[in-house]
C-alpha cells in the first residue's frame, strides 16, 4: 500500500510530491506527460516569483525536469474512481486498483459542466473509462463523448469492439469503423430509468444507445470521488486542506479561485505537510 496517491501533476500536485519526496514517502502520482495543460498553455506567466516574465511551456519544462531530478515518478494512468475504506483509499486507474493510506486530489477544475443526468447515471450504462466498461459493451451500440486528443486511442477501441459508435469530438477525429457515426452536436443530455439507454443531442435529436462514454480531462470531483463534500463546484477543504473524508486532501484550482499557480503550490505544500502529520498518527 503506498503512503500517498496524489491525482494531478500540476503545480499543486507537484509541490506536494515534491515535499512528500522529501520526506521518504511512497507516493504514486496519476497524471500526464506534459505536467499541467494549463500552464503549458499559459502565454506569459509575469507573477510567480521568482520566474519573471516566464511563457507556460518554459515553466512547465522546468517543472518537469526539477521532478524528474528529485526522482519523482509520474504514472499517466487516469484516475475514474476513488473509494474510502477508513484507514486507507482505494483508487480505480485505467482498470487498475491502487491502494493509499491518504490521498491528495489536484485535479484542476473541471472545465466542463456535467451532462444533464450524468451523476444519476454514472455506473448504469454511463462510464468515464473505455479500458475498465469497453467489453461491457462489445457488439452493442455505445455513444463517444470526448474533448482530450489524448483518449482518442479510447474511441479506437471502442469501434473495434463495439457494434455501433456514435462519436462526439471536440478536435478532428477520423472515424476507423464504417459502422460508426459522428455527431453533429454535442451530447446535451442522457436519459434513462434504470438504465442509460437514450441521448439527446444539443439540437433536441434523441439516439437509442446501449452504453455512453464520457472522456474529459477532468471529472467533477464528486462524480470521481462519491459522498465529497463541495462548495459550489469546487471541493470544500478545512484550513489544512482536507476534505470531509479524513485522509483525503485537495489542492489548487479544484478547491476554488483564485485560479493562479502560487495559489496551487501553496496549498500543495499545506496538503503535503498535513498528510505527514495524518501519516505520524
Ligand atoms: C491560458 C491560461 C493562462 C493562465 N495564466 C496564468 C498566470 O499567468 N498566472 C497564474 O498564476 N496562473 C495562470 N493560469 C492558471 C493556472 O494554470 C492554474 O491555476 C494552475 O495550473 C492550477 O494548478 P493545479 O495543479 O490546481 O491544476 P492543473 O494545472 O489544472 O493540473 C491538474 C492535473 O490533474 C490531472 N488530472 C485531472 N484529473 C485527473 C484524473 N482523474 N486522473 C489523473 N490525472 C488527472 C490533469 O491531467 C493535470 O495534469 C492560467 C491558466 C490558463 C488556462
Amino acid at each position: 500500500m503506498y503512503d500517498v496517491a496524489i491525482v494531478g501533476t500540476g503545480p499543486a500536485g507537484l509541490s506536494a510530491a515534491l515535499t512528500l519526496k522529501l520526506h521518504n514517502k511512497d507516493i504514486i502520482w496519476f497524471g500526464s506527460a506534459e505536467l499541467s495543460d494549463k500552464v503549458g498553455k499559459s502565454e506569459k506567466i509575469a507573477n510567480y516569483p521568482g520566474v519573471p516574465m516566464v511563457s507556460g511551456a518554459d515553466l512547465n519544462e522546468a517543472f518537469r525536469k526539477q521532478a524528474e531530478e528529485m526522482g519523482l515518478e509520474m504514472t499517466d494512468k487516469r484516475v475514474t474512481s476513488i473509494a474510502d475504506m477508513g484507514d486507507r483509499k482505494m483508487l480505480l486507474a485505467d482498470n487498475e486498483m491502487f491502494e493509499a493510506k491518504t490521498v491528495l486530489l489536484s485535479t484542476g477544475v473541471a472545465a466542463a459542466k456535467g451532462m444533464e443526468n450524468e451523476d444519476r447515471l454514472l455506473g448504469r450504462g454511463v462510464s468515464y473509462c473505455a479500458t475498465c466498461d469497453g467489453f461491457l459493451y462489445k457488439g452493442k451500440t455505445v455513444a463517444v463523448y470526448c474533448t482530450d486528443e489524448r483518449m482518442a486511442h479510447d474511441i479506437k477501441y471502442l469501434e473495434e469492439i463495439c457494434g455501433k459508435v456514435y462519436v462526439y469530438t471536440s478536435f478532428a477525429y477520423d472515424l476507423t469503423s464504417e459502422n460508426s457515426e459522428k455527431l453533429a452536436k454535442p451530447i446535451k443530455k442522457l436519459d434513462g430509468g434504470l438504465k442509460c439507454d437514450t441521448i439527446e443531442l444539443l439540437d433536441g435529436t434523441q439516439i437509442s444507445v446501449d452504453g455512453v462514454f464520457i472522456l474529459r480531462p477532468s471529472i467533477a470531483p464528486n462524480s470521481l470521488f462519491p459522498g465529497l463534500e463541495l462548495d459550489g463546484a469546487h471541493i470544500k477543504v478545512d484550513r489544512n486542506q482536507e476534505t470531509n473524508y479524513k485522509g483525503c486532501f485537495a489542492a489548487g484550482d479544484c478547491t476554488g479561485r483564485p485560479y493562479q499557480i502560487t495559489k496551487a503550490v501553496g496549498e500543495g505544500n499545506i496538503a503535503a505537510h498535513a498528510i505527514l502529520e495524518r501519516l505520524s498518527e
